[in-house]
């Protein structure tokens, strides 16, 4: 087929899009690739560190590469590959241009036919295998893309991948699913288990507690069955007197949580006993946070009747 570009402006919908896009099938999407690196075993290493991957057969003089690997040979890492076709690249603007502009990976197979070994040079091969006819999803509506690249060594074929994603309109489901901040979700509610059920029970009785080992008296925060210092099990509380300074602070922009209004600061407060606890700082917007400023503790009771430590900034504090 021909990639002229502007061989039909029109935006191709139903049968005629169908057809457009079968005609893909079959066309190269990568000829004759070269793996930027051989085979080699820093990054088998890496690979089975992420993993967790302790088999024997991963290292050691005759080590093989992780079969699941296969991919990461062929990729192209932040500067990519040269000499791309355009066969792949406009096909995904068909779709765009038919409002599938959405995209998801929805699966992977692999083949193993030969065990890569250091030193393997790897070259690779793409096709556009198949694309499917319309499909209705929970995402929305669109069409699978299924690519299948051959990894050589010499003339040898070591495996094959198959890669498929789906292109697809984003559904009404999709829109519903936004947070509606008219119907804001209640916050998270604290984790409240046997090692800090003390502490939450002072916050429930507007008092912050820090644990004390009672035999070397050193204070800690979070509250933990344990003393960090000298391993002792045994324990008191003293009662904070609530101030504070900010230790070191971020400020939220991502991932937008529900019962959130980011941007909004988190900060590590030192308290004046020496402990940090993490808080939110009250009473001052969010870039007006500064390490070192001084701020007091209060109790804050949130709409589903949760109540917080918080802190707020002395120089607003009344
Ligand atoms: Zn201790």
């Amino acid at each position: 087929m021909s990639y002229e570009p502007g061989a039909s402006h029109e935006v191709a919908t139903g049968d005629a899009l169908e057809a457009r896009l079968k005609a893909y099938e079959g066309e190269p999407a990568a000829v004759a690739r070269a793996g930027k690196d051989a085979v080699n075993a820093p990054m088998i290493r890496h690979w089975c560190e992420a993993m967790g991957d302790t088999n024997p057969a991963y290292s050691g003089p005759d080590a093989m590469a992780p079969p699941t690997m296969l991919q990461a040979w062929t990729m192209g890492g932040l500067s990519g590959h040269s000499g791309r076709t355009h066969a792949y690249d406009e096909l995904l603007g068909l779709l765009d241009e038919a409002g599938c502009t959405s995209v998801v990976a929805t699966d992977c197979e692999q083949e193993y036919l030969r065990p890569l070994r250091p030193g393997d040079e790897i070259t690779f091969d793409s096709v556009i295998e198949s694309v499917s006819e319309r499909k209705t999803t929970k995402l929305g509506t669109g069409y699978f893309v299924t690519t299948r690249t051959d990894i050589h060594v010499g003339t040898d074929l070591a495996g094959t991948h198959r890669f498929r994603i789906l292109k697809y309109t984003p559904g009404r489901r999709a829109e519903q699913q936004q947070p509606d901040r008219r119907q804001r979700p209640p916050r998270p509610r604290p984790v409240v288990n046997r090692d800090n059920a003390g502490f939450w029970e002072g916050v429930r009785r507007r008092s912050l507690l820090i644990q004390r080992c009672t035999d070397c008296g050193t204070l800690r925060h979070p509250w933990l069955p344990g003393c960090n210092a000298c391993g002792g099990l045994e324990w008191d509380t003293v009662e904070a007197s609530g101030e504070g300074t900010v230790y070191s602070y971020v400020v939220m922009h991502h991932p937008p949580f529900p019962a959130f209004d980011p941007p909004y600061a988190v900060v590590l407060v030192e308290l004046a006993e020496g402990v940090r606890m993490i808080s939110n700082v009250v009473g001052v917007p969010y870039d007006k946070v500064r390490i070192g400023m001084p701020v007091r503790l209060e109790f804050q009771v949130y709409d589903d009747e949760s109540v917080l430590p918080v802190f707020r900034a002395r120089e607003e504090a009344a």
